[in-house]
């Protein structure tokens, strides 16, 4: 596991450094508790986490798209631009560097673009369309739900 971690974060400072011509300064490691994102930038840590089954289940190329998006946002944010789906740096830098769209659920394989999460019991939705968060509640504990905005995929 540990040895795993070291080859992703090897990976991860390559491809920023030859596709971003910036370092990666933070830790990158595989995270399986992830379900259903491929990965995810940390706001407040910088750190990258990637779902193991990314690679498993979509091969070396879908790995190594998902790090790119993770960077997108990373680079952005550590040099304080806009860094979220909607802004059009992040549009622009995603499709410089070849990197992959959307969120892609790991367990249907399909591309959605939103990422709701419930606030009492964690579940995570995908939906490719807005949610209206005041009809809709969680459908295991009826909590409210949220758009994951500080926790980007
Ligand atoms: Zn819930
Ligand atoms: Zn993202």
């Amino acid at each position: 596991m540990v040895n795993k971690d070291q080859a992703l974060q090897d990976l991860v400072e390559s491809i920023s450094m030859r596709y971003f011509r910036r370092k990666f300064k933070h830790k990158a490691f595989y995270n399986p508790r992830l379900k259903t994102t491929g990965g995810r930038y940390h706001l407040r840590s910088g750190d990258i986490d990637i779902n193991p089954l990314v690679e498993e289940m979509h091969g070396r190329e879908e790995l190594v798209g998902v790090i790119k998006h993770e960077l997108c946002h990373y680079h952005l944010h550590q040099q304080g631009m806009p860094y979220q789906h909607r802004d059009q740096e992040f549009k622009l830098l995603l499709r410089q560097v070849g990197g992959s769209r959307y969120v892609k659920d790991m367990r249907t394989n399909k591309e959605y673009r939103l990422l709701y999460q419930c606030v009492e019991c964690q579940t995570e939705y995908f939906r490719q369309r807005k949610l209206n968060t005041k009809r809709y509640a969680c459908g295991k504990c009826r909590g409210k739900l949220v758009l994951v905005q500080d926790v980007l995929s």
